[in-house]
């Protein structure tokens, strides 16, 4: 006999059996239940991975994850974001003067 731990609840057992690495049936349908969602989960994720998801705005691929329509970038207003830099640019030009 040898005194395992079971891979489910972690309750040490003991076994002939080198494969058993569940103490009871009940573990081993438990374990098996969470390999199946975790199989569903992963399948969904896949799926959701084969859709394209691009911004609504600058049509750059996002992260499968998001529920967002518009990326990072633009929800930054890309607008505001070309007015700042353009400021900049005039400054460095001399457009503008700085006090
Ligand atoms: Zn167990
Ligand atoms: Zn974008």
């Amino acid at each position: 006999m040898k005194t395992k731990h079971c891979d489910w609840c972690d309750h040490p057992f003991e076994t002939k059996l080198s494969y058993q690495i569940y103490c009871s049936p009940e573990c081993r349908q438990l374990a098996t239940k969470e390999k199946i969602a975790q199989k569903y989960l992963k399948d969904k994720i896949k799926k959701r991975a084969g859709k394209l998801r691009p911004c609504k705005n600058c049509g750059r691929q996002m992260s499968m994850y998001t529920e967002e329509t518009i990326c990072q970038s633009c929800e930054i207003n890309p607008d505001e974001v070309k007015g700042a830099l353009k400021e900049i640019k005039d400054i460095i030009n001399g457009k503008i003067k700085l006090d």
